[in-house]
């Protein structure tokens, strides 16, 4: 028996859509993503980067060289009601030079916060060091995770977690909220490229319903369903909600390095092939 059949048994997922890299706060580099993935057996990986899509060319080598089909993706972080908003895009063009150069205006807003972060903790006694975290970031797409493992280096938390909780969330005094970047720019940034948005993780926007009514008219295609860290109850809530709305259920691990955080184990969520398929299809659509 082959390694997928293998997998399939033990339940495991060919597809996975929601992964990170190194080119963002992921611990692989985009190839070693993409052998681990070949490794267990996955047919099909999406790369998600918060923010960049420059983990995506060698990752594409790696994975024709392995036969895996990769599914080019972008996590981009927009600032909801009171909340993050995170909207993926599917199938994004990496070679879209307008798209490019908003993400480099993301990474230079991403410097700056964190930037401020390091400023805020350094005044409060703690030596973290700024340049330090720029080479955990590996000239990537810098964000808070960085901050945290500098944090942890430095023996000042137990844990990623703790981190979080203790000086990276909001309303911690070190916390530096980013400038407003609404869902609907992120969406319309998407479209324009001819990436299909997908809402990411729907639970963390705080009221599903309600994040739809503004997401969907503004050209909203999928939904995460099959998300790793969600329960049956919950994923059974969210297949209900995509039906109703007319949205491609899709989903992954959020898989950021193995152990990073529970319940993001690669590939522990089945995405059904189909998706992928529906999913090509509307990128199809808006290449048009
Ligand atoms: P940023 O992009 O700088 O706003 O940081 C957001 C990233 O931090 C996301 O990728 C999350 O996966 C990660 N993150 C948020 N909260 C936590 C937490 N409590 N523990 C570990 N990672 C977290
Ligand atoms: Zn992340
Ligand atoms: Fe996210
Ligand atoms: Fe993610």
């Amino acid at each position: 028996m082959g390694v997928i059949e293998e997998d399939v048994e033990e339940g495991r997922s060919l597809v996975d859509l929601h992964t990170h890299t190194h080119a963002s706060d992921g611990l692989l580099a985009p190839a070693a993503l993409v052998e681990l993935a070949s490794q267990r057996g996955l047919s099909v990986l999406g790369i998600t980067d918060h923010d960049t899509v420059d983990g995506l060319p060698s990752a594409r080598v790696e994975a024709e060289r392995r036969g895996v089909t990769l599914v080019p993706g972008v996590e981009l972080s927009t600032t909801g009601v009171g909340r993050e908003l995170h909207i993926l895009g599917y199938f994004v063009d990496d070679q879209d030079d307008v798209f490019v150069r908003h993400l480099c205006d993301f990474a230079a807003e991403r410097r700056d916060r964190i930037a401020r972060m390091v400023e805020r903790l350094n005044a409060e006694g703690y030596p973290v060091d700024l340049e330090r975290v720029w080479e955990l970031a590996s000239d990537g797409s810098v964000g808070r995770p960085h901050i945290a493992r500098a944090l942890l280096e430095l023996g000042v938390v137990a844990d990623i977690g703790d981190a979080f909780d203790r000086f990276l969330t909001r309303g911690r005094p070190v916390y530096v909220p980013r400038t407003p970047y609404p869902p609907e720019n992120a969406l319309a940034l998407l479209l324009a490229n001819g990436a299909v948005p997908v809402l990411a993780h729907p639970f963390s926007t705080g009221d599903v319903e309600h994040a739809l009514r503004l997401l969907v008219p503004a050209g909203l295609r999928g939904m995460e369903v099959f998300y790793g860290a969600y329960d049956d109850t919950q994923r059974a809530k969210l297949e209900a909600m995509a039906a109703a709305w007319n949205l491609i259920p899709t989903g992954g691990s959020d898989y950021h390095g193995t152990g990073v955080r529970e319940g993001r184990e690669l590939g522990n969520s089945p995405v059904p092939l189909a998706t992928v398929a529906r999913l090509r299809a509307v990128a199809a659509e808006l290449h048009r």
